[in-house]
């Protein structure tokens, strides 16, 4: 099996969050036909692993498994230098299952405060896998970098958007234009990465 995708694969989308399906759907520019694991009742793999590569992969494979598609799965999160790299791959598990950011933010907040943290860098990850049903599977990852503000600004992204002001910019992503965060993102480098492999 050739390891390339042909413009107009179907393409299961394994996540169920709406902001990261939306911005998946813009960075592969209309390029493949998307099908959501969630329209496809497809149920949420345990995030097993310890690595954004190793939850990516393992959100692949199932969804391939399961769909009998080509599958592409992200695993995604913020990293804060003075919390060890934490939430990392518990970001989405820092805000509960009312999915709180404010609370998340509020707790990253708290943290940097207990560890009277003066160094605020950060930066979020994507993982993004592609894998074939019963087939190989590909992985790579993308990283931007920044520092954290509070309190939060900004309500044009999702998740830990308005507390992550990217280097060499002054807005947040959640007060930046959708289509700039887009330009620039850990997706968007994971995607950038994707393609030079697959495409
Ligand atoms: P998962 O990849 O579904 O495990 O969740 C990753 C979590 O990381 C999301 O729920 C968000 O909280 C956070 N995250 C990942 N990417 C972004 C982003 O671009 N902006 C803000 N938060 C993000």
């Amino acid at each position: 099996m050739a390891l390339e995708l042909e413009p107009g694969t179907r393409l299961v989308v394994a996540t169920h969050n709406p902001g990261k399906a939306r911005e998946l759907a813009e960075i592969l520019e209309n390029r493949f036909v998307l099908v959501s694991a969630g329209d496809l009742g497809l149920a949420e793999p345990d995030e097993t692993e310890t690595t954004f590569v190793g939850n990516a992969l393992l959100k692949a494979r199932a969804a391939a498994e399961a769909s009998g598609l080509v599958a592409l799965a992200d695993d995604s999160g913020l990293s804060v230098a003075a919390l060890d790299g934490s939430p990392g791959i518990y970001s989405a598990r820092w805000a509960g299952p009312e999915k709180d950011f404010t609370m998340a933010m509020k707790k990253v907040e708290e943290r940097l405060e207990e560890a009277a943290a003066r160094d605020f860098s950060a930066w979020f990850t994507s993982a993004l896998a592609v894998a074939w049903p019963g087939g190989p599977a590909v992985v790579v990852e993308g990283r931007v970098d920044g520092v954290l503000a509070f309190p939060p600004r900004g309500d044009r992204g999702f998740g830990y958007d308005p507390i992550f002001v990217p280097d060499g910019h002054d807005q947040t992503f959640g007060e930046m234009d959708p289509g700039a965060k887009d330009a620039m993102s850990h997706r968007a480098r994971a995607f950038a990465k994707l393609k030079a492999a697959l495409l």
